[in-house]
C-alpha cells in the first residue's frame, strides 16, 4: 500500500472532515482486505490503482430551488458523484433524504464499483442525491422538486455516460418525474435512467430485485458453507422500504417466519409472520408510521426507538436463525451483534449499504457466523437495472420469470465467485474479504488496460 493511501486512513482516524467518516470507513474495510492481492501482485501498487480508485472522477453538486405548495421559494443541494467508469457507463442509484451530504454519496459510490464489478456486468459505479425530503410532500412538490433537479442533472447523464437508478427516498413515482423532465429538456426517449415504472421502459422485477436477491445469495451461502436451509426458520428484517418488503416476501415464498420490520421510528416485532399485506399498504400506499401495524394486529408488539438503550436495537434482539439488516448504513452495532450472537444466528446478510458497523462484523467473522457484505448480497437491485439498460437498448421486454431466473443465477455466480475467491487468498469462508478481492481485482484490471 503505497504512502499516500496510508495517510488517508491516518487522516481520517485524527477525524478529518466528519463528513467524510463513512466513506472512510468504507475505504478501510476495503483497503485491508485487499492486502493478500496487493502483496501477492506487484503491478497493481505499481500503476497507483488504490489510490486512483479511492478519489473519485468528479463531484458534480448542484443548487436545486424550487416552489412548495403554499408558494414558499425551497433551496436543496444536489449532487452526482461519478466516481469510477472502468467497467462501463456510471451506475448508481439517487438516494433523496435529509442526511445526504457529500461524504455519504462517496461512500456509496466508491462501494458501487465493487458492487457493480461483482455483478460481471459492463457498469461503473456513481452515486448521487439532494438532501431534500420527500417525506411529508405532496405529489407536486415531488414533481417540482424533481424537475428542477433534473434541470440541472440533465448535462451530466445519458445511456452511454451515466445511468442513475433509486435508493433511499427515490422511487418508481420520482424516477418517473425525472425521467419525464429527462425527456422533454433533451427531446429524446432513451434509457436514460433504471428503477422505470414498466409501462414506459422499466424492466419487470427490478422493485423485488434488491430484496430478493439478498434471499438468492443467502440461500446459496448456506448451501456452501454447509448450514440448514432457510425454510422454516425465524428471520429478522429492518427496515421498511423498498428493500425490507422485498426481502420479507422472498423469505415467505420459500417458507421462512420472517417476524420483523422497522422504520426510522420503530421495531415491528409480529412472532406469527409480518403480515406483508398490511406493511405494503402501510408504506407504499399510506406512507404511515409501522405504529398503525399494531392498530390490526394487537398481538404484535411495536418498540419505539426511543424505548431501547443508546447503541442497541430491539430487532437484533430477537432471537432468530438469519438476520437481513435492509434499512440503512451502521444500524446493526457491535452491541446488535453480540446480542445475535447470543441468541444463535447462524448468518446475517446485508440488504441495505453497509448497515454493520466495522465492530460488528469482526465479530460475526469471529464467530463464524455467515456473514453476506452488502456489496454481494444486494448486487441483485443494480444488477436487473442493467437487464434494464439492455432491455432499453435493444426496444425488448423481458417476462418477470425470465428476470427471476436470471437475477437468482447472477446472485449464485457472485456468491460463488466472492467463496472461491476467499479460499484462494487464504480467507476461506471470510465473504467481506472475498467480495473485495474479487470485485476490486477486475477494476484493476481494466483501469491497467485502459492507462493512466
Ligand atoms: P426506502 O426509502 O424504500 O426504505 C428505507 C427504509 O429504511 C425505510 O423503512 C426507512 O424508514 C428506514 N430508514 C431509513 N433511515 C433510517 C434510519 N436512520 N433508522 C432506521 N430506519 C431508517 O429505501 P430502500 O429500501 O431502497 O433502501 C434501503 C437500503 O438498501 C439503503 O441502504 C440503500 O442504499 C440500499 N440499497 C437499495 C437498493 C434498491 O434497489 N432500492 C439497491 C441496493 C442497496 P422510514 O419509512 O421511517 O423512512
Amino acid at each position: 500500500m503505497n504512502q499516500n493511501t496510508t495517510d488517508k486512513v491516518k487522516r481520517f482516524e485524527k477525524g478529518d472532515c466528519a463528513e467524510n467518516k463513512v466513506f472512510y470507513q468504507a475505504m478501510e474495510e476495503v483497503i485491508y482486505s485487499i492486502a493478500p492481492l496487493l502483496e501477492s501482485d506487484p503491478k497493481y501498487a505499481r500503476y497507483a490503482i488504490l489510490d486512483r480508485l479511492v478519489v473519485p472522477d468528479r463531484i458534480i453538486k448542484f443548487k436545486v430551488t424550487w416552489m412548495d405548495d403554499s408558494q414558499n421559494i425551497q433551496v436543496n443541494t444536489g449532487y452526482r458523484v461519478q466516481f469510477n467508469n472502468a467497467l462501463g457507463p456510471y451506475k448508481g442509484g439517487l438516494r433523496f433524504h435529509p442526511s445526504v451530504n457529500e461524504g455519504i454519496l462517496k461512500f456509496l459510490g466508491f462501494e458501487q464499483i465493487l458492487k457493480n464489478s461483482l455483478t460481471g456486468l459492463p457498469i461503473g459505479g456513481a452515486k448521487g442525491g439532494s438532501d431534500f425530503d420527500p417525506k411529508g410532500k405532496s405529489d407536486f412538490e415531488v414533481m417540482k422538486f424533481c424537475s428542477s433537479f433534473m434541470t440541472e442533472l440533465h448535462k451530466y447523464i445519458g445511456p452511454r455516460m451515466d445511468v442513475p437508478a433509486g435508493d433511499i427516498g427515490v422511487g418508481a413515482r420520482e424516477i418517473g418525474y425525472l425521467f419525464g423532465e429527462y425527456k422533454k429538456i433533451t427531446s429524446t426517449y432513451e434509457g436514460v435512467l433504471t428503477g422505470k415504472p414498466f409501462v414506459f421502459g422499466g424492466s419487470l422485477m427490478r422493485p423485488e430485485a434488491t430484496g430478493y436477491g439478498t434471499i438468492y445469495f443467502t440461500e446459496k451461502m448456506l448451501e456452501i458453507e454447509g448450514k440448514e436451509p432457510l425454510e422454516g426458520k425465524i428471520c429478522t428484517v429492518s427496515g421498511a422500504g423498498n428493500v425490507a418488503l422485498h426481502a420479507i416476501e422472498k423469505l415467505q415464498q420459500i417458507g421462512a417466519i420472517a417476524v420483523s420490520c422497522t422504520d426510522s421510528k420503530g421495531t415491528i416485532y409480529d412472532s406469527r409472520g409480518v403480515d406483508l399485506c398490511l406493511l405494503k399498504e402501510l408504506k407504499l400506499e399510506r406512507r404511515a408510521s409501522l405504529e398503525e401495524y399494531v392498530k390490526s394486529h394487537p398481538e404484535a408488539q411495536y418498540i419505539p426507538i426511543e424505548e431501547y438503550p443508546e447503541g442497541a436495537h430491539a430487532v437484533w434482539d430477537i432471537p432468530c436463525y438469519a438476520a437481513f439488516p435492509c434499512a440503512t448504513q451502521n444500524e446493526l452495532t457491535d452491541i446488535d451483534a453480540q446480542n445475535l450472537i447470543v441468541n444463535g444466528c447462524v448468518s446475517v446478510s446485508e440488504g441495505a449499504n453497509m448497515p454493520s458497523t466495522p465492530k460488528a462484523i469482526n465479530d460475526f467473522l469471529s464467530h463464524k457466523v455467515c456473514f453476506a457484505p452488502a456489496k454481494a448480497a444486494n448486487a441483485g437491485g443494480v444488477a436487473v437495472s442493467e437487464f434494464e439498460m439492455s432491455q432499453n437498448a435493444a426496444m425488448a421486454k423481458w417476462s418477470f420469470e425470465e428476470v427471476d431466473e436470471k437475477l437468482k443465477i447472477t446472485m449464485q455466480q457472485i456468491c460463488t465467485r466472492v467463496a472461491l475467491t476467499a479460499k484462494d487468498y487464504g480467507v476461506e469462508g471470510n465473504y467481506v474479504d472475498g467480495a473485495n478481492i474479487a470485485g476490486f481485482k477486475k477494476v484493476a484490471d481494466a483501469m491497467i488496460a485502459e492507462g493512466i
